[in-house]
């Protein structure tokens, strides 16, 4: 079943250029605040732009500092190199106020494309939710502008619909890892995550997860597994993937769940789909656990569940070098790992493999004492 996956990924890389042929409006996102339901909603498709290699990270050090987090870096270089495909087949890019790092990047893109730049609050309060539901009826008309084509109640209650759907079944994909031994390995889930934003076709990818959501359940065998359970939170960690996630599994643990954009922040939480659907699709997005927010005490309470309901040994917090805001939550996410139960270790890393083999000794020594 993977393969579906992997063979629609990469289909659907192709696709995008025969999409954007027939003129539909391709916008550039780099963040799980985006909300795509309006980009769907004006008959657009979201499109990825988070780089997972180091390959373009020379090319932003001519203009970015040295000491920036490497997700910010990668994808610039690949931004200005035009060596990202999706990048180049991008109409606009939808930026966000989250991160320093990323809105002083945005004003250096919008030297090479159209930028658009979403004002996130930094709170979560009621005043925060009237201020972002009125930047997204900005950003509801600026795409009805630019790409000549009108939201409608009707076409907005369908994209709601379709990605509360993927969203449902998306968790429950991942929660299939809460039995023990977990039928999904953690590698094949990252891979499968990390592809299913890939897939362009909301209809198609539901199918295919309900297929492969189905194949998995009819498989699920009542084994003993003595394997360590590992719950990975933090950063984004497509450009680690191969240092950390396959590294845990090489070392004999399982990883069960991905606390983090890759994973459960993408996906958890519906839009209500009764009454005034700018105000629910605002709420629902003001929800997103990200450390960028001001006291964001959500993410300790979600590990502390998480904990209990994967049945998890450890916690391991991937930072990526630079970024301040999950590095300073570090402590507050030991805390909530020991009080649930679990051993925690944070890893702060880059996308160069110069540390794998001080990672892999990290690593060890922590499944050691789990
Ligand atoms: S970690 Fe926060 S800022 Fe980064 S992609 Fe996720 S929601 Fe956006
Ligand atoms: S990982 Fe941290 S520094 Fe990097 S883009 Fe996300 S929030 Fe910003």
């Amino acid at each position: 079943m993977r393969m579906d996956f992997d063979k629609l990924k990469k289909r659907n890389s192709f696709e995008l250029q025969n999409l954007k042929a027939e003129g539909k409006p391709i916008v550039g996102t780099f963040c799980t605040y985006s909300p795509k339901e309006l980009i769907y909603a004006v008959g657009g498709v979201a499109v990825s732009l988070c780089a997972n290699d180091e390959s373009s990270i020379n090319i932003a050090h001519k203009e970015l500092p040295r000491n920036l987090c490497p997700l910010i870096k990668a994808s610039y270089g690949y931004a200005v190199s035009k060596k990202c495909p999706y990048m180049n087949a991008s109409d606009i890019i939808v930026g966000e106020t989250t991160c320093d790092g990323k809105k002083k990047m945005y004003e250096l893109l919008a030297n090479h494309k159209p930028v658009y730049v979403l004002e996130l609050p930094n709170m979560t309060n009621k005043r925060s939710l009237a201020l972002w539901k009125d930047e997204l009826i900005s950003f509801k008309e600026f795409l009805q502008e630019k790409f000549k084509a009108k939201i409608t109640q009707e076409n907005l209650l369908e994209a709601v619909k379709i990605h509360n759907e993927e969203r449902e079944l998306m968790c429950e994909l991942m929660e299939l890892n809460k039995a023990i031994p977990s039928p999904i390995k953690g590698s094949e889930l990252h891979e499968i995550l990390f592809a299913s934003e890939f897939i362009y076709d909301k209809k198609e990818k539901i199918k295919t997860l309900k297929a492969f959501i189905e194949a998995t359940k009819q498989n699920l065998e009542a084994k003993i597994s003595d394997k360590k359970r590992i719950i990975i939170t933090g950063c984004p960690s497509g450009g680690v993937y191969e240092k950390i996630i396959k590294q845990i599994e090489n070392l004999g643990a399982d990883v069960v769940a991905f606390e983090n954009c890759v994973g459960t922040k993408n996906y958890r939480n519906l839009v209500e789909e009764e009454g005034n659907l700018i105000e629910n699709i605002a709420k629902r997005y003001l929800e997103i656990p990200c450390s960028v927010m001001y006291k964001n005490d959500k993410r300790a309470q979600i590990i502390k569940e998480f904990i209990k309901e994967y049945s998890a040994d450890g916690v391991i917090d991937i930072v990526l070098s630079g970024c301040h805001t999950y590095a300073i939550e570090t402590n507050k996410i030991r805390e909530a790992s020991k009080e649930a139960g679990a051993n925690y270790m944070s890893l702060e890393t880059d996308y160069s493999r110069q540390d794998s083999g001080q990672i892999r000794t990290r690593l060890e020594a922590f499944i050691e004492l789990l």
